[in-house]
């Protein structure tokens, strides 16, 4: 599949080819990506101001604001089905013990700032074909609200 990657160490933004990402744990649900939006903050990340890759990796796929289409689900989803819209978390849990907001869900409140966000720090972003996440991170939006749930997708 091809997707928009930014390079930090060699300053560059380009179309990539990647492997199609495959569900690997049973909460996993893989979406078929259908808008992303674009802000002020993926002008900065292009233009190199910050941005970091995931662990291992010299490129991230660019996109925090996103609308997707639910393609397949893991034995263990809830709550999303198969053809359903949803909108991505842009952040998520730090994983650190003892980080009260984001061991209640509450990951945008995170006090130790270790947390990830997709498209900017630490996780690939949604600027590709497919993209594969955990069902909790996602939130279902009623069909009707397929020309805009994008434009709330984002948290700036
Ligand atoms: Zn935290
Ligand atoms: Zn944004």
């Amino acid at each position: 599949m091809r997707a928009v990657c930014v390079f930090p160490g060699t300053r560059e933004v380009r179309i990539v080819e990647r492997d199609e990402p495959r569900l690997s744990a049973p909460e996993h649900v893989k979406l078929r990506m259908l808008e992303v939006g674009v802000c002020g903050t993926d002008k900065e990340l292009c233009a190199f101001v910050y941005g970091t890759p995931p662990p291992g990796s010299d490129h991230f796929i660019l996109g925090h604001e996103s609308l997707g289409e639910v393609v397949e689900v893991g034995p263990a989803t809830r709550g999303v089905g198969v053809g359903d819209l949803v909108v991505g978390s842009v952040r998520l849990p730090c994983g650190v013990a003892g980080c009260e907001p984001c061991g209640n869900g509450h990951q945008d409140f995170c006090t130790t700032g270790k947390y990830r966000e997709h498209g900017i720090t630490g996780l690939d972003g949604y600027m590709a074909e497919y993209l594969v996440e955990d069902a909790r991170y996602l939130h279902r939006v009623p069909a009707q609200l397929r020309d805009v749930a994008v434009e709330g997708a984002g948290f700036g």
